[in-house]
């Protein structure tokens, strides 16, 4: 059966879709695909919106058990302007939608030794804790912050541009603050030029894990992380990370577009230099003049177009890390616990060698656990938490896969007794909920070829003009959106993506 959406060639039949001329399809409520509907929706675009679940969010779901509360992937809001920019640009309030709230302190940090640092945004308390660990830190966080925030203030410049061309990528207004400040360089010699003590290097650099990135791999730019971090804040949706997922959809709908929830699409049908159809798995056309997949984008072309994945740089793909997840609803508070508390260990650069280039579980990898409860009493029942526990963990090689059936629960043994270890005494004992999720799960509800969490890479040879490009290079009709195009992963960057996404759909299928 073929579904004509509207506006195609047929009249329209979802609100707010009457009088528009353009059609558009997105696949996957993801936030990238819920932004890139608003946008297109607010332009004039008609947008249904096809995903396979039957909740909006994607990777930033929820699990409720027991009356817990569990937001499923990202626990941390940075860049709170760009959810700001959205909203008004579709002239609405984020705080008609939302109740962000700063996190402070953002996180506590768990050395090996038992010592422990705190991240703020409040810089007289931000430079005593550097001071605290190291003598003249506190001066050195000054300069760090003036350079870092070149980085950062560069990077957004950079990452809003579209990057299809690569003398997108040359230009000097963009990366004119890159080259001052080393960003092409090294993470670590980034960082050594402020800090010596370990503790406060990891403490500036561990950020680029949150891309799934090795910090001793990453480039200087990444720097840029804890700069929005310390100067921007963390902040926290309440209710959980899951409202912004609802609020967008919630925008969405309001703006016309016509979400059908539980619709996987199985391939994508093209002829002629364009996709003609969308193929739901029980066997509906659904046709629009452009189809934006935020499907992650290397499964998009291997299982929805059966097409290889084609690197700009000619390069073989490198993907991201992965991570296990424990969702533990516990019938005691830890009142020591902050809303989130990482722990890293000495052995974090043997750790991050394992984890990134020999595709192994290491013994103590990196965790951190978010207890939304410190914020939020809601998450939980009276007198109990809502643990979140994030251990990183490889994505698959193909040549040596884990098998996470086997690795998954030892993984979880593990991490309890860390977590015991670091202020959470008797935990196992007072479990009364829980779910693990291994990389398994990555490729099973979200298509990732090797089970990553975080998408494609962001090592040089896969950002700007070298990650793949968020328009097909034939099918003039299909678009990508999410965290494996351009500019990458995190929720703010893949709003980020949807703009650049947009804007290019804009100028080529005017309304
Ligand atoms: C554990 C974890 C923790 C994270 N922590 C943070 C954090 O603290 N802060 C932060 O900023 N970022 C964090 N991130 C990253 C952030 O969550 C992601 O970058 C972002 O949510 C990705 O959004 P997306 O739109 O690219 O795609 P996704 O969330 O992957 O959404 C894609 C959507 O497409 C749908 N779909 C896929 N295939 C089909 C199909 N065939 N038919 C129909 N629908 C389909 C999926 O069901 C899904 O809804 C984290 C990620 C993970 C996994």
């Amino acid at each position: 059966m073929t579904v004509t959406l509207p506006g195609h060639t047929a009249p329209a039949a979802a609100p707010g879709g009457r009088g528009r001329t353009r059609s558009v399809l997105v696949i996957g409520a993801g936030i990238g695909g819920l932004a890139t509907a608003v946008r297109l929706a607010h332009a004039g675009y008609r947008v249904t919106l096809a995903e396979k679940f039957d909740h909006p969010g994607g990777r930033a779901g929820v699990w409720r058990s027991e009356g817990f509360t569990f937001d499923t992937g990202p626990s941390l809001v940075m860049m709170p302007e760009i959810w700001q920019d959205l909203f008004k640009t579709v002239g609405r309030r984020l705080e008609d939608y939302l109740t962000l709230v700063q996190v402070d302190p953002a996180y506590r940090l768990h050395f090996d030794d038992g010592s422990t640092f705190e991240m703020t945004s409040r810089l007289n308390q931000l430079v005593e804790n550097f001071e605290a660990v190291e003598p003249g830190a506190g001066q050195q966080l000054l300069r760090w912050l003036r350079d870092s925030g070149i980085l950062y203030h560069g990077g957004v410049k950079f990452i809003r541009r579209n990057m299809h061309r690569f003398t997108s990528m040359l230009n000097i207004g963009t990366m004119g603050p890159f080259g001052a400040r080393h960003a092409l360089g090294d993470l670590q010699a980034f960082a050594r030029r402020y800090f010596k003590d370990q503790r406060l290097l990891q403490a500036v650099t561990f950020q680029a894990l949150y891309l799934g990135l090795s910090p001793y791999r990453a480039l200087g730019v990444y720097g840029l992380l804890g700069f929005s971090e310390a100067a921007g804040g963390i902040h926290y949706p309440i209710g959980g990370m899951h409202q912004l997922s609802v609020a967008l959809a919630r925008l969405a709908t309001e703006l016309g577009v016509d979400i059908r929830y539980q619709t996987p699409i199985a391939r994508l049908e093209k002829s002629g230099g364009k996709v003609t159809a969308a193929i739901t798995a029980d066997g509906q056309r659904l046709t629009a003049d452009v189809v934006v997949a935020n499907s992650d984008l290397p499964y998009t072309y291997e299982k929805l177009l059966e097409e290889p994945l084609p690197m700009p740089s000619r390069m073989a793909p490198q993907f991201s890390c992965s991570v296990v997840l424990l969702y533990l609803g516990v019938n005691r508070t830890y009142p020591n616990l902050r809303h989130h508390t990482l722990a890293i260990s000495e052995s974090l650069p043997a750790s991050c060698k394992a984890l990134f280039e020999e595709k192994r579980m290491p013994a103590d990898p990196p965790f951190y656990v978010v207890a939304t409860t410190r914020t939020d009493p809601g998450q939980a029942p009276p007198g109990c938490e809502n643990l979140f526990c994030l251990v990183l963990a490889p994505s698959q090689d193909p040549a040596r896969p884990i098998d996470w059936k086997v690795e998954g629960p030892k993984v979880a043994e593990r991490t309890l007794e860390r977590m015991e270890a670091i202020g959470m005494p008797n935990l196992r004992q007072h479990i009364v909920t829980q779910k693990i999720i291994t990389p398994d799960h990555f490729t099973s509800a979200f298509g990732n070829l090797r089970g990553e969490a975080f998408g494609l890479d962001h090592g040089l040879t896969q950002i700007g003009w070298f990650r793949p490009h968020n328009r097909h290079p034939k099918l003039q009709n299909l678009y990508f959106v999410g965290q494996s195009t351009h500019p990458g992963c995190g929720v703010p960057i893949v709003l980020i993506s949807a703009e650049c996404a947009v804007e290019r759909v804009r100028q080529d299928v005017p309304v």
